[in-house]
């Protein structure tokens, strides 16, 4: 009993784990802030407010209803997979001893740098560097055809609602988690090696002040039909929930747009930035020719797997024809 008490536990406890964007007063604070946009900005009447945003349509649409079962399977998934994958400590451990063998700069070099300033330091890097690797990691899903069969699962969503964040394939969890492992491990070694004492545990197991300022922001409305956009200079430096909702469009011009999670400087480095348009209309999901058969579980977890095989083999076949070519071009 007790048991499954504590599996049931840890499968919602994201809702109170404030380093977690589901985390119940962010959820709060997102829908205040949904409700100041339309009345203040939009003008609306308030019950019109409340109908837009506890619309039935979305949070009880088959698209939705998925997306909760997704967030059950995928949670008692991670309780299994998590003790066996490699942790932060791990490759933090092993980035300090490489850092050793360098003679460049002695270890503790900054060990006098004043202490405010290292931790804010340390949480700027940390967060610029977990930033920039899940914009990198983004983009590849939809680059290469192998991830992009993973990453599908989360664009196949057609209502967006804060627990679409967990509309992933299993796979995209994992590696999500070893990319959030390595950015972590190396900034940590980093700081460990170069401020020695400075960096101490709880600036380490703490909430990034800047993660903390990015969800109580409103981080949770990116997934939903809500749109609040920014001014478009504002737009080139953080990505608002409208420009995350361009991401998920089905329209063409929106294709590999906004890969950005928190930062909307790496896309407008790298062009992929596209700021909201005014009067924002946007029909969310696949394009007709990528819509699998929706929201079937089975289809959302095997197909990603059945696609995955499918692009290899092609690749595997055009390997062969390819050696196959060889010896006729050996003959001329
Ligand atoms: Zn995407
Ligand atoms: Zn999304």
């Amino acid at each position: 009993m007790m048991e499954s008490f504590d599996i049931l536990w840890s499968v919602f406890s994201d809702f109170a784990n404030p380093k977690k964007r589901v985390f119940a007063g962010y959820l709060l604070l997102s829908l205040i802030i949904a409700f100041g946009w339309l009345l203040f900005v939009r003008r609306e009447k308030l019950s019109k407010a409340v109908a837009k945003i506890l619309d039935k349509k979305v949070f009880f649409s088959s698209s939705a209803i998925a997306d909760y079962k997704i967030f059950v399977i995928n949670r008692l998934f991670s309780l299994f997979i998590s003790p066996l994958l490699i942790t932060h400590l791990a490759i933090a451990t092993a980035i300090f001893y490489a850092l050793h063998e360098q003679s460049f700069i002695p270890q503790g070099y900054f060990d006098d740098a004043n202490k405010g300033l290292v931790i804010a330091l340390f949480s700027l890097a940390m967060f610029l560097m977990d930033d920039f690797t899940k914009y990198l990691v983004h983009r590849w899903m939809h680059r290469w055809p192998l991830l992009w069969a993973i990453h599908k699962v989360h664009h196949s969503a057609e209502t967006l609602t804060p627990v679409t964040v967990y509309r992933v394939h299993p796979l995209e969890g994992v590696l999500y988690g070893l990319r959030g492992t390595f950015s972590h491990g190396v900034v940590l070694s980093v700081f460990f090696f170069l401020f020695g004492n400075l960096v101490d545990i709880y600036t380490v197991v703490g909430i990034n002040v800047l993660v903390f300022l990015f969800h109580v922001t409103g981080s949770n409305l990116r997934h939903s039909h809500i749109n609040i956009s920014y001014w478009p200079w504002l737009e080139h430096i953080l990505i608002s929930p409208a420009q995350h909702q361009i991401h998920h469009s089905v329209a063409e011009q929106h294709f590999d747009k906004n890969f950005g999670a928190a930062l909307a400087i790496w896309d407008w480095l790298f062009g992929s930035l596209h700021v909201s348009e005014s009067g924002q209309e946007i029909e969310f999901g696949l394009d007709a020719s990528q819509r699998s058969s929706g929201d079937n579980l089975f289809v959302l977890y095997w197909g990603p797997l059945a696609d995955m095989g499918r692009v290899l083999r092609r690749r595997y076949r055009k390997y062969v024809q390819k050696l196959g070519a060889m010896p006729s071009v050996a003959k001329k």
